[in-house]
């Protein structure tokens, strides 16, 4: 029996790619679709890869009648919370035209199973904790704008019989391939594992904790980070759901339990077995001290829960950036 083709679009990127590979260990197919802007070629190593943009319909008509996959995977976007008060052009653009773009096409080529990268910043501030997909999702910057945006386009695909979706919700994406094949890669990076990952490993000089004083157990901010082996692993569940026939849902992917920064770098400092050089700074607009997933639904639609912790996530990390110099 041939193998299914899965197209995965951004499967060049960082969970793009680590659900490529868990597609490939399920026995499915992944067909990357990537415009290498934020991707890695070096990332493709589980299926055949073609190039192009998300806003490019002939191209996407191209690929998708050469392929034809029998379901979807949507990661492409921009990320950066901070870029989007910069751009929010390139948010509406890249986010909300190329999703949309992309969702035309599979519909026109009669391909009704998507997945979508959504974020917990579709919920903005949170009124209560932990966050449940049942909370009110009034975004509070233009990237969980224009995430939440998609979503409701999808909630009106199904409305008319178009499209099916499992809208995927992830709190902070973590950690990387226990080999050390593929990981987190940005440029420029901006997060706190590999940031501090590169502090510990001397390539960088410190690392900057933005606010010491949240009402949160130290005093820094408290994030759920979720190893992104356990989002793949549900991205994989959300396919099958959805070949099963499963209906259109909104499911969060985070652990249920919260980090703060400082007990992260102790983590690291612990892996590294060096002291983490810190400077205290202002805090960083826009951050809420808390966010924790509620995640029981993950469990209950999709019988997922994650296998990893923070101690995992760390030392997967750590693995990836020690033999990483990208
Ligand atoms: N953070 C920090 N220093 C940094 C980068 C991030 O203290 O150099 C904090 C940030 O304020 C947040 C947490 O680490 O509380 C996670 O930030 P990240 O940018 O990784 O993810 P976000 O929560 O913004 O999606």
């Amino acid at each position: 029996m041939t193998e299914k083709t899965i197209l995965v679009v951004g499967g060049a990127g960082y969970i793009g790619s680590h659900t490529c590979l868990a597609l490939a260990n399920k026995g499915y197919l992944p067909l990357v679709y990537d415009n290498f802007s934020g991707g890695h070629e070096e990332f493709v190593k589980w299926g055949p890869a073609e190039q192009g943009d998300i806003r490019d319909r002939v191209r996407l008509r191209e690929v998708l009648a050469k392929h034809k996959p029998v379901a979807a995977l949507h990661f492409a976007g921009l990320i950066e919370v901070g870029q989007s008060f910069q751009e929010p052009e390139a948010f509406y653009d890249v986010n909300v035209v190329g999703s949309l773009t992309l969702l035309q096409a599979l519909m026109e080529a009669d391909i009704r199973s998507f997945v979508f990268s959504s974020t917990c910043a579709t919920y903005g501030r949170p009124e209560r904790l932990p966050l449940d997909e049942t909370h009110p999702q009034n975004p509070i910057n233009p990237y969980g704008r224009t995430k939440h945006i998609v979503e409701q386009a999808l909630r009106d695909f199904d409305l008319c019989n178009r499209m099916r979706s499992v809208m995927l919700r992830y709190f902070n994406a973590a950690g990387a391939d226990f080999e050390g094949r593929i990981g987190e890669w940005h440029t420029p990076e901006t997060h706190a594992i590999p940031l501090a990952i590169e502090v510990a490993l001397g390539r960088r000089p410190h690392f900057s904790i933005f606010g010491e004083d949240y009402d949160t157990r130290d005093g820094s901010c408290i994030r759920d980070y979720i190893h992104v082996n356990d989002l793949a692993d549900a991205h994989v569940r959300a396919v099958e759901y959805l070949l099963n026939g499963g209906e259109t849902v909104d499911i969060n992917l985070g652990t249920g339990t919260g980090t703060t920064v400082k007990e992260l770098i102790s983590a690291i400092e612990t892996v590294s077995g060096r002291p983490m050089p810190v400077v205290k700074t202002e805090r960083r607009a826009g951050d809420p001290p808390t966010l924790v997933a509620g995640n029981g639904k993950a469990e209950n639609v999709l019988g997922w829960k994650p296998k990893h912790d923070i101690n995992d996530i760390i030392r997967s990390a750590w693995n990836w950036h020690s033999r990483f110099n990208g």
